[in-house]
């Protein structure tokens, strides 16, 4: 097998190995039918069982229950999540705390559709943190928010506090990377690409009785949730190749441990760069001033000058270090370390820092 390059990009990113492998098997040969994944039925009863199990193992390595919620896994990424709450559960008025640019994409989907409020904004400081102890009204229809923000690398390390409303999260770019009590949201969604998978498919999880009771009926067939609750995600042609691809993310997952571990050694990539910042903050800037919002997932810092980031980058490539560089709205670098980016990487590029440094300082 060639060897891997480091890879820090933001998404589509990183997968483990063991995923690829299977990935790669199952393309010529699935299940031992002579046949690939891409060539059969999303109705045979091996692709059923691909879905059936990726749903309960998304469901066990959350902590929840089958009675409770659904796994869905839908077509149009997180942006089109963006539109779809609003559009079914926006009824009288929805609260939405603004932390970045896809929260900002979230609420101008919601604005079309209904009263929208923005709680809670950190834009005052080109969003580099996450606000704190937000008052939210308390007689919404449901409170948005987006727990890791991917371009600024800020993240919320616990849940905000909604009462009785039902929350909904952007959980995209760090779904499935820490230990959460899951059980507090009504609905999760995460475009598979950052840190579940390839891109193609959006993983929903939702509170089945708050569609029931609440989800509109009357918006097109595709659109509702209720229809793909009531189908268990297999309404149309699903993206079979995308969803076989996030059930192996889910059984290594499980295989590494669960969430305990996953949160550990992300907790412990995330110190190794992190640290760098704050001993030689004369020369590596964190970009997110506040140790507590900084993310686990995007690592995002400056140089001293956007010169020496471009030279950082380059010879970064030169060592196969991939991704570096910032999100093109805010410059700089990120390095984005999800749950499949080796230690091992991590250390590589922490060593790669020091050099740099010592050498242009
Ligand atoms: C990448 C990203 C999105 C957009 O996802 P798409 O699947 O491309 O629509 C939304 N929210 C967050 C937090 C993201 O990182």
């Amino acid at each position: 097998m060639a060897t891997r390059a480091h890879n820090f990009f933001a998404g589509p990113a990183i997968l483990p190995v063991p995923v690829i492998e299977a990935a790669k098997e199952a393309a010529y040969d699935f299940a031992g039918l002579g046949m690939s994944i891409l060539e059969i039925s999303h109705r045979s009863k091996e692709f059923d069982a691909v879905v059936q199990k990726a749903q309960a193992d998304a469901l066990e390595i959350m902590g929840l229950s089958a009675d409770d919620y659904a796994v869905l896994f839908l077509g149009g990424g997180a942006s089109t999540q963006f539109a779809m709450v609003p559009m079914n559960f926006l009824r009288g008025k929805a609260e939405y705390v603004n932390t970045g640019e896809w929260a900002t994409k979230a609420i101008k989907e919601a604005k079309m559709l209904g009263e929208t409020i923005v709680t809670a904004s950190s834009e005052d400081a080109n969003f580099n943190y996450i606000p704190k102890n937000i008052v939210f009204s308390g007689d919404a229809d449901y409170v948005h928010y987006t727990s890791n923000n991917t371009i600024y690398g800020t993240e919320f390390k616990g849940t905000p506090e909604v009462g009785n409303v039902p929350l909904v999260c952007d959980m995209s770019s760090d779904m499935l990377s820490r230990e959460l009590d899951y059980s507090k949201y009504s609905l999760i969604y995460a475009g598979a690409q950052k840190n579940l998978g390839p891109a193609g498919v959006t993983l929903v999880v939702v509170k089945k009785a708050w569609v029931e009771e609440k989800a509109k009926g009357d918006i097109p067939t595709m659109l509702r949730y209720k229809t793909h609750v009531s189908k268990e995600s297999m309404f149309n042609t699903p993206p079979v190749f995308p969803i076989f691809v996030v059930g192996k993310t889910l059984e290594w997952i499980k295989s590494e441990g669960g969430l305990g571990v996953i949160q550990q050694r992300n907790e412990m990539k995330a110190a190794l760069l992190y640290d760098i910042f704050d001993a030689h903050a004369d020369f590596f800037t964190a970009t997110v001033p506040n140790k507590e919002d900084r993310s686990l997932m995007n690592v995002t810092f400056r140089l001293p000058s956007e010169d020496l980031e471009t030279k950082f980058i380059a010879e970064a490539k030169a060592l196969k270090m991939f991704g570096l560089k910032g999100h093109r709205s805010v410059g700089g670098c990120r390095a984005s370390i999800y749950n499949a980016c080796p230690v091992e990487s991590v250390e590589a590029l922490a060593r790669f820092m020091e050099k740099f440094m010592a050498e242009n300082k």
